[in-house]
């Protein structure tokens, strides 16, 4: 059994400005694209081969590594965004003021973990035990890797936001933030729903 590239759940034209069609084109088309292809030769012929994405990201190491946990964090990264902009749920919520104070706060503080990165990685917000913690990776590096529940990530590789927004990674944190993340998604990962559907590859 080899990983596919899973479809896009919306239309490429969906967020408008906010990602461009030629966005997704590239960094869906052909990134994406390109890490599942290269885990599929990676794990041909060896006992990965069979094994869930999250098996082999916690098994392997160097190249395999790299493009299998890239290939789950890209799938994990589209089911976090939504064209329509969403309400935060009610339960959700509750849970990021208990443990960042409001929910602008929240947002602040993972806009600077995401802007702050240096080079290329990931913002990730995640369960660490019972608590919510907001922290980034670097490169292919992902919460899974490390037994923590991703909820939310931003991509903050430089392919991600370069064609719309060139070098202000700022504007492209921020213009998702505010308008395009499917919080209901991030909520029913709290019970590890969006963990399983990335998890196919
Ligand atoms: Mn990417």
């Amino acid at each position: 059994m080899s990983f596919e590239l899973p479809p896009l759940p919306y239309a490429k034209t969906a967020f408008g400005e906010l990602i461009s069609e030629a966005t997704f084109n590239f960094h869906h088309g052909k990134h994406h694209n390109a890490y599942v292809t290269k885990t599929n030769d990676a794990i041909a012929g060896t006992d990965h081969a069979g094994k869930k994405l999250s098996e082999i990201i916690k098994a392997s190491e160097g190249g395999l590594f790299n493009n299998a946990a890239q290939v789950w964090n890209h799938s994990f990264y589209w089911l976090c965004l939504s064209p329509e902009k969403k309400e935060m749920p009610a339960e959700l919520k509750s849970r990021i003021e208990a443990d960042f104070g409001s929910v602008e706060d929240f947002k602040e503080k993972f806009k600077a973990e995401a802007v702050g990165h240096f080079a290329s990685g990931w913002a990730w917000l995640v369960l660490n035990g019972d608590k919510l913690e907001i922290t980034s990776l670097h490169d292919a590096d992902s919460p899974v890797a490390h037994g923590m529940k991703p909820l939310l990530t931003i991509d903050v590789w430089e392919h991600a936001y370069y064609l719309d927004y060139q070098n202000a990674r700022p504007d492209y944190v921020s213009a998702l933030l505010d308008s395009a993340i499917d919080w209901d998604f991030v909520a029913q990962n709290l019970d590890g729903e969006g963990v399983s559907r990335a998890d196919q590859g």
